[in-house]
């Protein structure tokens, strides 16, 4: 058998039909903005690989720290024990995280550190004997495939087959312009009966449900009000952190700073799997007991993984020089002067841009979920040009390796307004 059909026989893919779909594509290797594939074609990862990868593949730095660590200290138990590359990246989290933050516990995605910072926030009440135990989260928030974070998710075709065995979560509306006092009011009625332990929400900009960007000062007003009643505030900025939205978090665009916080995707430059859930001061005094009862007792075996720690540090390294900022800010101007070009062609529906992020989202007669026809018809266009951009349906989205060039963002760019023409 040839590579591709022992793929076939033993591999089962993520969010992939087994039947009907083209095959995957073999990558050998890696550099840059650039996945290398096995008969020879070179396509620029435009997604960063599902939104990981911000200093370009197979970055030298990271690897050789990387190295360095799987020789010196691969994985050692995170219970009993500790570690230099853990220690050093707490430290260095905690420096650039909004000042409040004061903990870091670890774990090894973005879906568990969600569980972690919800089962955090449920025990923060439950160690001092208050019924406080429902979560309020935004419309159409996606937090992750688990049991726990699906609960907190938009109710969708993807969980479908799931929904009875979620737990019950109170949704309001995406804040848009038209909406915001109605939200609002709504979000406050539920704070006010004094039931919910945690509101959940992806700061600013929802990434699954479509790179959906909503207004900053509405959000600061939910903290504020949440807050000011008791209610821990856990920004997941698993997709936004590490200067995706043009700064360091999309929590540094708020005035009022979430009680915990969640990271993952862009944490170790998309080197190695790895969550963290940071916490402040007043959730960490909730825990401060010698009585095991009272213990966070929640774990997993490769919890804060030496190698993973390391090529974190490295990426940290790299995302604080100078260069890294500029390269943020000039993906950022790139993006903003694209849209505005097109901001009155037809046949799109939106386009919108906030940091690094562009979506361009195009009309369709018929359905605009992720189920959309259109996905069949963008997915394969941009891969024949050499540019890997992964549609959410009738929506297109650049979300890049930071040390994209100019020149490769205008080769993306060219294909997208090839595509518009085409319709
Ligand atoms: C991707 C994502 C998650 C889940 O992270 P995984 O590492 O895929 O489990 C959670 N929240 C947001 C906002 C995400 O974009």
């Amino acid at each position: 058998m040839n590579w591709l059909d022992k793929d076939k026989e033993y591999i089962w893919h993520p969010f992939t039909p087994l039947l009907g779909v083209a095959d995957p594509l073999c990558v050998t290797s890696a550099s840059g903005v650039y996945l290398h594939t096995e008969d020879g074609r070179k396509i620029i990862d435009a997604n960063s690989s599902w939104w990981v990868n911000i200093h370009g593949h197979a970055h030298p730095f990271i690897a050789e720290k990387v190295s360095e660590q799987a020789k010196t200290l691969e994985h050692v138990i995170f219970a009993g024990f500790t570690h230099k590359p853990a220690i050093s990246l707490a430290e260095n989290l905690l420096s650039i995280l909004p000042k409040n933050q004061s903990k870091i516990f670890y774990s090894d995605n973005g879906s568990t550190s969600i569980e972690v910072a919800l089962k955090m926030a449920f025990q923060f009440w439950y160690n001092q004997g208050l019924n406080k135990k429902r979560v309020i989260a935004i419309d159409g928030a996606y937090h992750g495939d688990t049991f726990g974070s699906m609960s907190v998710g938009e109710r969708s075709d993807f969980t479908k087959p799931f929904t009875e065995h979620l737990f019950e979560v109170e949704f309001v509306d995406f804040p848009t312009e038209a909406n915001k006092a109605s939200v609002l009011e709504r979000f406050k009625n539920l704070i006010d009966s004094n039931e919910f332990a945690s509101f959940i929400f992806e700061p600013i900009i929802q990434g699954a449900s479509g790179m959906r960007i909503y207004d900053a000062t509405l959000l600061d007003q939910m903290i504020q009000y949440a807050q000011n009643n008791s209610v821990i505030c856990i920004a997941d900025e698993v997709m936004t952190g590490f200067g995706r939205t043009g700064k360091l978090f999309a929590s540094d665009y708020l005035k009022y700073k979430p009680d915990i916080i969640c990271l993952s995707k862009g944490l170790t430059g998309g080197t190695m799997a790895l969550g963290v859930t940071s916490c402040t001061n007043a959730i960490v005094d909730a825990y401060m007991s010698k009585d095991l009862y009272k213990t966070f007792l929640h774990g997993h075996s490769f919890t804060a993984n030496p190698i993973a720690c390391a090529s974190a540090n490295a990426s940290f390294e790299l995302l604080m020089k100078q260069e890294c900022q500029d390269n943020i800010q000039r993906i950022t101007s790139q993006h903003e002067r694209f849209k505005q070009k097109h901001e009155h062609t037809s046949k799109l529906k939106d386009i919108r841009s906030l940091g690094t992020i562009l979506a361009i989202e195009f009309e369709t007669e018929n359905d605009s979920s992720y189920f959309s026809e259109m996905r069949n018809q963008l997915y394969p266009f941009f891969l024949e040009r050499n540019i890997l951009l992964r549609p959410l349906g009738n929506l297109i989205y650049i979300i890049p390796p930071y040390v994209i060039s100019n020149d490769e963002l205008e080769k993306v760019y060219a294909a997208i307004e090839e595509f518009f023409t085409s319709l």
